[in-house]
């Protein structure tokens, strides 16, 4: 394929989504110019994890004068790194050896089964059931007030983030159960289950969705007028890497629409808005974006992950969590990245992690502490570490639960002994006793779960539940 650089206008011009892939990545001058080793290196990688950049993404966030380094870059494009020495040997003797695509495709899938595919027990701890019995594949339901929703057309994205754990669904090993009428099961569901406030619409990025499949699954919710449902939630990207969603895209203005009958049937609309760096919210795109979606009514809200060789720099955080107030966003999570995929080239230790979002905390204006981090979505729960303290002579790590599986477990404080290597809450120790106090009611829901006892009430089954 020839490369044609898309003509940018941003007065009128509307440019259509450009893929790249492994397969015609090479054909984009920018990656004519980097040295072959380079980008041989970013084909072993790129048959292993999954890989898409855009055309926006390569002209007008990355800086092609800064590679290596440049965020953007990283962000999108594969990295040497980003595979264990020993993965990354042996992709890379089977490509040398000149392995045809099925054995390049069964060395790829031994590596990638090594990679933990299934972090925090998503796959089986989480499929909620109608009272019928029917399983929601397309469903997850862990804490009580939100459920998410995966719609069938909103598994992939305008560009994959290289730290992503949904990857095992962009490179085919998650083949996702969906039902027929996954609609109208939503609205069953959530009619069945009075505590639930919000709906979470996530993927894949459901913003790739057109307007009028997306507005087939919002006009659902807003005709179904569930009383105890107050806001319904999209967890999209496509701010960052395809703003033109909502301004010139053919379905731009339907899109739009469908968020301002959201908002005008009395439900809120929060956008839950990932950018990873400042770089992202820098183009005129972005911010006229940004205006036309908070124009319907919606909240932006922002989260993304401290990731090392992207954004692991407290300046950074500050600056960008400081713009987004200033364009009408609200700052919300900063996670830390899970242990899947590539968590040993993007992981921050905890104690780092910690360290870099009190220094950007400190360094905003009250208007941006509505953010709250570093936070590990694990199997109990969202756990927050939110301070280091010395007591009694003894230094240790304070954590509290932002969510807890079960919901009594929100906001409690426990303490971990001090440790700078931890990347994750299972390396860490209780300062008493050998368990944490969640652990013994954890493994009680785990085995209730798995005997079918199935409580489809996240928490329902829980000794110490409250009623
Ligand atoms: C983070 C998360 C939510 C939403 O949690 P909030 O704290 O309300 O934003 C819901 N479900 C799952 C599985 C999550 O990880
Ligand atoms: S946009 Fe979201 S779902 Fe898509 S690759 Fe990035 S983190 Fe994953």
């Amino acid at each position: 394929m020839t490369y044609q650089e898309t003509v940018w206008d941003d007065a009128a011009g509307s440019p259509a989504l450009k893929s790249y892939t492994l397969a015609n990545f090479r054909s984009l001058p920018q990656i004519e110019a980097l040295p072959e080793q380079a980008v041989s290196e970013m084909e072993v990688v790129g048959n292993v994890l999954p890989f898409k950049a855009n055309n926006y993404v390569v002209e007008r966030l990355i800086d092609w004068s800064d590679i290596p380094n440049d965020p953007i870059f990283v962000l999108t494009f594969p990295q040497r790194g980003m595979l264990k020495p020993d993965h990354y040997a042996k992709m890379e003797a089977a490509l040398e050896g000149g392995a045809g695509k099925e054995e390049i495709a069964r060395v790829a899938n031994e590596i990638r089964l090594q990679l933990n595919p299934h972090p925090a027990g998503q796959m089986e701890l989480n499929v909620p059931a109608l009272r019928d019995g029917t399983k929601l594949y397309g469903m997850q339901h862990k804490y009580k007030e939100t459920c998410l929703f995966f719609p069938s057309q909103s598994q992939t994205c305008h560009a994959y983030c290289s730290f992503c754990f949904r990857w095992p669904q962009f490179v085919g090993m998650d083949e996702m159960k969906f039902a027929m009428k996954e609609g109208e099961q939503l609205v069953q569901y959530v009619s069945e289950h009075p505590e639930i406030t919000d709906i979470l619409f996530t993927g894949g990025d459901p913003m790739i969705m057109k307007a009028r499949i997306f507005a087939k699954y919002a006009d659902a919710i807003i005709e179904s007028r569930l009383p105890h449902l107050k806001t319904v939630r999209i967890g999209t990207k496509a701010l960052a890497y395809w703003p033109y969603k909502f301004l010139t895209d053919p379905d731009a203005e339907e899109m739009l629409d469908v968020f301002n009958r959201i908002t005008e049937s009395g439900l809120h609309l929060a956008f839950m808005s990932h950018f990873n760096h400042l770089n992202e919210l820098s183009t005129d795109a972005v911010a006229a974006a940004i205006k036309k979606v908070r124009a319907t009514g919606a909240q932006i809200r922002t989260q993304s992950p401290l990731l090392a060789h992207i954004n692991d720099d407290a300046q950074m955080w500050g600056r960008m969590w400081t713009k987004q107030v200033s364009m009408g966003c609200i700052p919300y999570y900063m996670f830390v990245v899970r242990d899947t995929g590539a968590q040993h080239y993007f992981g921050v230790p905890l104690v780092r992690a910690y360290d870099i979002f009190s220094r950007a905390y400190s360094s905003v204006s009250g208007l941006a502490r509505t953010v709250r981090g570093p936070s590990m979505s694990a199997t109990p729960g969202k756990v927050q570490v939110s301070g280091v303290a010395t007591i009694g002579g003894q230094k240790m790590l304070v954590l509290r639960f932002l969510q807890g599986r079960n919901p009594d477990w929100a906001h409690t404080p426990f303490f971990a002994e001090y440790d700078e290597d931890a990347i994750w809450l299972d390396d860490l120790r209780p300062v008493e006793g050998s368990r944490f106090f969640f652990e013994d009611e954890l493994d009680a829901i785990k085995a209730a779960k798995q005997a079918g006892r199935d409580g489809t009430r996240p928490g329902q089954d829980t000794p110490k539940q409250k009623d």
